[in-house]
């Protein structure tokens, strides 16, 4: 297939990128590498470098493309917090602008990246794609008119979509910014160079964390799937974590003893996410295979700013 990836330079999206390349697709990029970086990419991979709404630039890099796979967005929660014109701006127009270009070069299918943040706080722990999402912040805010977006115009103007709610990912080469880094990258970077780990909140509260492989596989599967058509679909490990057990399972690891500092001023979250991945298993053929501790021994070795 002939596949774009939007924000294909980040995170997730270069190790996307990369292994559609080895499978033999042919892959473009556009990445305004605000976050992303050019060196993630196999060098087969097309990168132009531009902006999400820059339609002039999407309809040239659309041509003949199969599947587009959106995942171009400003993506920490707190940032969105401060910034929420920002956020609408990117992660909701730049994905309209998607659609737009994507109706006028005929492409046939958008897989979407969601967030399980979408759903915020919900009576149950378990989250199933059914339940009403409840955003608490700018950043799920724009992922649930994201999603919106995506569907009603792609039923509008006959484009499948798909959308994904990844839950907490995490993998070799995540972004560390300065300021609220994700928390797995956070905690190993503190236990591993013995600095104070600092959790937001009592430690009780748990999250659903997936590891990147498990992540690409999904979005593999997405853009062939044959009854995903307007569907949205966790994507996660199925397995409850709290911060106390992440901890414990780092120090496991690094043979440390780790002793948290608890930080109460600090917003906890909401407090509890695990997604129920049957929708994932029945339409994408879904099952995570990377445990927690194998995932944070690989992202260890892996990524160089751990040694
Ligand atoms: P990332 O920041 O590494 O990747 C986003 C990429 O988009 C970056 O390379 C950035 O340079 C690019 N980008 C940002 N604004 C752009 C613009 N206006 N035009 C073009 N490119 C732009 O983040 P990630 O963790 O790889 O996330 C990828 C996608 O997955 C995002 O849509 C995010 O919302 C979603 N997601 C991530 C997680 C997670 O835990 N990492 C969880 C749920 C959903």
């Amino acid at each position: 297939m002939r596949i774009l990836v939007t924000g294909g330079a980040g995170f997730i999206g270069s190790a996307l990128c990369n292994q559609l390349i080895e499978a033999d697709h042919e892959v473009r990029v556009i990445d305004d590498l605000s976050a992303g970086e050019k060196d993630r990419l196999d060098p087969r991979v097309q990168l132009t470098r531009g902006d999400v709404a820059d339609i002039p630039k999407l309809w040239r890099l659309l041509l003949d493309v199969d599947c587009v796979y959106h995942l171009a967005a400003r993506v920490s929660v707190p940032e969105s917090i401060k910034y929420p014109r920002d956020y609408n701006h990117v992660n909701v127009g730049g994905t309209v602008s998607v659609m737009e270009a994507m109706r006028d070069a005929g492409v046939r299918r958008v897989v979407l990246a969601s967030s399980g943040a979408v759903y915020g706080q919900q009576a149950q722990s378990t989250l199933h794609e059914d339940l009403i999402p409840d955003p608490d912040s700018p950043y799920a805010v724009s992922k649930l008119a994201a999603e919106t977006y995506v569907r009603t115009i792609g039923t509008l103007w006959g484009i499948e979509t798909v959308a994904l709610r990844i839950f907490n990912a995490y993998g070799p080469h995540q972004q560390l910014p300065p300021s609220h880094p994700p928390v797995i990258p956070r905690f190993l970077r503190s236990a591993l160079t013995g600095a104070s780990v600092v959790i937001y909140g009592d430690g009780h509260q748990t999250r659903d964390f997936v590891y990147l492989d498990d992540i690409v596989d999904a979005l593999v599967s997405a853009s062939t799937a044959p009854d995903v058509d307007r569907q949205v679909i966790n994507v996660g490990s199925g397995q409850p974590t709290s911060l106390l057990e992440l901890i414990d399972t780092i120090g496991a690891i690094s043979g440390r003893e780790i002793e948290p500092i608890h930080n109460m001023q600090q917003s906890a979250g909401v407090r509890s996410m695990c997604a129920d991945l049957n929708r994932a298993h029945e339409l994408l053929n879904f099952t995570p295979k990377i445990g927690l501790r194998e995932g944070l021994e690989r992202t260890i070795q892996l990524d160089e700013r751990f040694h």
